[in-house]
């Protein structure tokens, strides 16, 4: 697994992207005064378009991104310009981003109703925040991916690159496996990875480094409560599966796991 300069470059500006996105929206969230049913409408006009944006300059660099990839192999990229509408917004989740950035409130109120003392609730609330607004950053890059390659017929898979600086331990895994382009890549809340398309004879091989699979292991273990130091990476692809998420799609996880909420997955740590 070793990133191209391309792929670092493309990385780094996703990066930035990220990091303004989550600090702006998360200064809207922190900035309310009180956090009662009639200041979601205030969050959301400041927050919304900003998570909007940042969906729409990810959109960007992706497709210019799997342009270069495709030029680099001698052929024309695509000439239909990008539809944002299908990659962003509510296309991501098929719901109205409105009702899904009430959902950090309602975390918040529910922690109240708990009895949880209002710092302990807003972080909650904070927290299921940037997990739904990770999610959907990624959610971005991945619908651009498969709306961007339909239109690359020398383009069969999608493979992706572990960047590391966000927990990824799941998608050590699935980095060494490719899917069909038509397919929505799978991801976990917090994924970063990049991904890519390839044609049909790569191989993204099946070497995963110690580094990486001793941050396996430890997720393995405390997900499941159990580790087979000894077990070999091949053993990893039972475990390791991709959900179908009713709202968000493929998602990574552990056999056996199941969705109960719209979004009650955990993040990995
Ligand atoms: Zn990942």
């Amino acid at each position: 697994m070793t990133l191209t300069r391309r792929d670092q470059r493309y990385g780094a500006q996703v990066a930035g992207v990220w990091t303004s996105v989550l600090g702006r929206v998360r200064r809207s969230w922190d900035g309310l005064d009180s956090w009662r049913d009639a200041d979601v409408a205030r969050f959301q006009r400041q927050a919304l378009p900003v998570i909007l944006g940042g969906q729409r300059t990810i959109a960007a660099l992706t497709a210019s991104y799997l342009e270069s990839l495709y030029q680099e192999l001698g052929e024309q990229p695509p000439r239909r310009p990008l539809d944002m509408d299908r990659v962003t917004g509510r296309s991501l989740r098929d719901v109205d981003p409105a009702d899904v950035y009430r959902r950090p409130f309602v975390t918040a109120w529910s922690s109240l109703a708990d009895d949880e003392p209002l710092d302990v609730a807003l972080d909650h609330g904070a927290r299921r925040l940037e997990t739904i607004l990770k999610t959907d950053l990624q959610l971005a890059r991945t619908h651009t991916v498969r709306e961007v390659a339909a239109d690359m017929p020398r383009f069969t898979y999608t493979v992706r690159e572990l960047q590391g600086e966000y927990d990824c331990a799941l998608c050590i895994v699935a980095s060494t496996q490719r899917y069909h382009k038509r397919n929505l890549a799978p991801i976990h809340p917090g994924c970063d990875c990049i991904v890519k398309t390839v044609t049909a004879d790569y191989d993204p091989g099946q070497i995963i480094d110690e580094a990486r699979l001793e941050q396996l292991h430890r997720v393995v273990e405390e997900a499941t409560g159990q580790s087979d130091r000894g077990a070999r990476a091949i053993d990893y692809r039972k475990i390791i599966v991709a959900n179908d998420h009713g709202e968000i799609g493929p998602v990574l996880g552990f056999a056996g796991q199941r969705f109960t909420g719209p979004d009650d997955i955990p993040l990995p740590t």
